[in-house]
């Protein structure tokens, strides 16, 4: 479970977290939804621990994040996988060993026939067992982003935060991105975040959804109580200028 708790962060004189409280269930897929600017992206960075945050609490699993406490913050960050829109992919490396960099960098032999068959089993499940070996400049957007979940994963996180993931594909391809996260959550019971601004996103695959404007929580509910008829007259208008 992740819970925030009144969380404020701050780059030099501009505020852009102001206060944020939600809590994240285990097994949830859970929307953070909102304009450019609004805060989403330096909140999810917040919770993996890439960034620090000035007051309130962040705490996965009853731990406390605090990114000056190195061992905590590598555990921390072993137990978050991550995806992002640009898919973050090395071009020199193939799928497979794309999909191994996390463990080089745990120091796993990613030789062994424990790891190299989680390697395989991940490809095959992203659906990608005939690119096992193709460069990344081989690939479509939708199978780049593929090579990123089975990566995001290799590890065995318990969350996977994914942070405009499909903003850079189109609506056939994001469609199957999200039914893959869907499988994902399902199957291996992993919690998912998902930071986006495409309402149809939030609609297709989360069970909860945060709003957030400005660095503040404006509501969290339901997809359906947020969108229909939303009380708010930001939500309101945000819905409006999507459509
Ligand atoms: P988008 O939808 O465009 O990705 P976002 O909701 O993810 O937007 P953030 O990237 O979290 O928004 O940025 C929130 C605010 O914080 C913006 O005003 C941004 O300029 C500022 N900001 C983000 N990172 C930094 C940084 N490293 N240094 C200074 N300001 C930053
Ligand atoms: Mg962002």
């Amino acid at each position: 479970m992740i819970q925030l708790q009144n969380v404020y962060k701050r780059f030099n004189d501009t505020e852009v977290l102001k206060g944020i409280t939600m809590d994240i269930q285990d097994g949830e897929i859970f929307g953070i939804i909102g304009q450019s600017g609004a805060g989403k992206s330096t909140l999810l960075r917040c919770i993996n621990g890439l960034e620090s945050y000035d007051s309130g609490q962040i705490i996965v699993n009853g731990q406390v994040v605090n990114i000056r406490d190195k061992f905590l913050l590598r555990q921390l960050q072993k137990r978050m996988g991550m995806i992002f829109q640009g898919f973050n992919l090395l071009e020199r490396l193939d799928v497979y060993q794309n999909v191994a960099l996390p463990m080089k960098f745990w120091g796993i032999d990613t030789h062994s026939p424990a790891a190299k068959e989680k390697i395989e089993y991940l490809i095959r499940m992203v659906g990608l067992e005939d690119k096992m070996h193709a460069k990344p400049r081989q690939l479509s957007g939708g199978q780049k982003q593929r090579v990123a979940i089975a990566r995001a994963l290799v590890l065995d996180p318990e969350f996977l935060l994914c942070d405009e993931a499909t903003s850079a594909l189109d609506p056939e391809i994001t469609k199957e991105i999200l039914a893959l996260l869907q499988k994902i959550n399902r199957e291996m019971g992993i919690t998912i975040i998902v930071v986006t601004h495409q309402m149809e996103v939030v609609k297709q695959i989360c069970q909860k959804v945060a709003f957030l404007s400005n660095g503040k929580m404006l509501a969290v509910g339901k997809p359906e109580q947020l969108f229909v008829w939303p009380k708010e007259m930001e939500i309101r208008d945000f819905l409006r200028e999507e459509s």
